[in-house]
């Protein structure tokens, strides 16, 4: 059982306990996390970044609001506890954040790795726990609905702090906890989910995840990020290890890499990686800081790219697994591209046409893509595995 919204008479937003089979019968299911403490004047990952979306979904009428059972906001979930997260982190790491909440208390903002791009705020430990928990209760209600609907929502956590660049030991690159790594072990320890295909297409390596799976046949890894930029991981030879070689998959890509890039990506990398998995669940790390728009990168990704990757994912999903698919926010960093960007993959989800020409005409900054060194990578990435 979980929670819906009504709207009383008032306007305000009530919850009440739903079925599986009510929310088997929507397209979207969504929790917001957006960690309003954990914020960092002056910081590209803001406590304004979720609102943001939020307020965009909204003005769209892409909200329970406006569109009854079709869209669904969890408003109970779980907060993560320090076994799910020491599924993927040192307990080390753990205590050791917990114990720095006093000193940011005292300080207000602190610096809480040696490259001095991650802060914590008082508060950080709790809410990356809301964070991580809201995802895993959006797994929980995705494969909860699967049992009884073939095509059960598809899950968005909408959720900061991000998590992707989290490694074991401790956080880096704005990221505390690794969400979609405890998602994915939480999937398989408690439903019984083997086998898990993440696909990262946030702009930046997901190292954090690439690492902790690194060894593991029955997670596979697949990045797609610019190459030379945070972390610098993610070279295309890094393919797994031990029982694990093969499933991890990085695509490093040029500078100026976009829509149409992305596209052959999907269809001559993606959809066979995944195809030849046969996953029994799908996670997405979605970052929306490929955007052309977005002011830490250099990829062309434009709003009508999302919705591309969103349709195209959940039809895989239905394909292969159920339509099990759960989207966790990475990335993103210009607040209007992010938000239009979150909008135009609910509107795939719920099968709508993408409105992305009106978003994107303010795109004059567009440029010729990269295209033969784009093709050079995906040749080199196909035949590195064998597809
Ligand atoms: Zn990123």
């Amino acid at each position: 059982m979980t929670s819906r919204n009504k709207c009383t008479k008032s306007g305000s937003i009530v919850c009440e306990m739903m079925s599986n089979e009510e929310i088997s019968g929507a397209k979207v299911v969504y929790s917001v996390a957006p960690a309003l403490g954990h914020n960092m004047e002056q910081h590209p990952e803001s406590s304004l970044r979720v609102p943001a979306i939020v307020t965009t979904l909204e003005k769209m009428h892409l909200t329970p609001k406006f569109r009854g059972s079709e869209i669904i906001q969890l408003q109970n979930f779980r907060t993560a506890t320090v076994e799910d997260i020491a599924s993927v982190h040192s307990r080390s790491y753990v205590s050791n954040l917990e114990k720095a909440m006093e000193w940011a208390s005292e300080e207000g903002v602190v610096s809480i790795n040696s490259s001095g791009d991650t802060y914590a705020t008082a508060t950080t430990f709790e809410e990356s726990l809301i964070a991580a928990g809201a995802g895993l209760s959006v797994v929980d209600s995705v494969v909860e609905a699967s049992k009884v609907s073939k095509k059960p929502p598809v899950g968005f956590a909408l959720i900061r702090p991000p998590g992707h660049h989290a490694i074991a030991e401790g956080p880096l690159g704005f990221c505390i906890f690794g969400n979609v790594a405890v998602a994915a072990r939480y999937a398989q320890r408690v439903h019984g989910l083997k086998r898990v295909f993440i696909i990262d297409f946030d702009v930046h390596h997901g190292n954090g995840t690439n690492d902790v799976f690194y060894d593991d046949p029955d997670i596979f890894f697949l990045s797609t990020h610019q190459d030379g930029s945070f972390p610098g991981t993610g070279k295309i030879d890094d393919i797994g290890c031990g029982s694990g070689e093969g499933a991890t998959l990085n695509l490093p890509l040029p500078e100026g890499t976009g829509d149409i890039g992305m596209r052959t990506i999907f269809d001559q990398v993606i959809a066979p990686s995944a195809q030849r998995f046969k996953p029994d669940i799908i996670l997405v790390s979605a970052g929306y800081d490929a955007h052309v728009l977005d002011p830490l990168a250099y990829f062309q990704f434009t709003t009508g790219t999302y919705y591309m990757l969103a349709s195209s994912i959940k039809q895989l999903a239905n394909d292969l697994c159920g339509g099990r698919c759960v989207f966790f926010l990475e990335g993103g960093y210009n607040l209007k591209s992010l938000s239009n960007s979150v909008a135009e993959t609910f509107r795939a989800f719920i099968d709508e046409p993408s409105i992305a020409a009106e978003l994107d005409d303010d795109l004059g900054c567009l440029y010729d893509e990269p295209s033969t060194k784009v093709k050079e990578a995906i040749q080199k990435v196909k035949h590195l595995h064998y597809l």
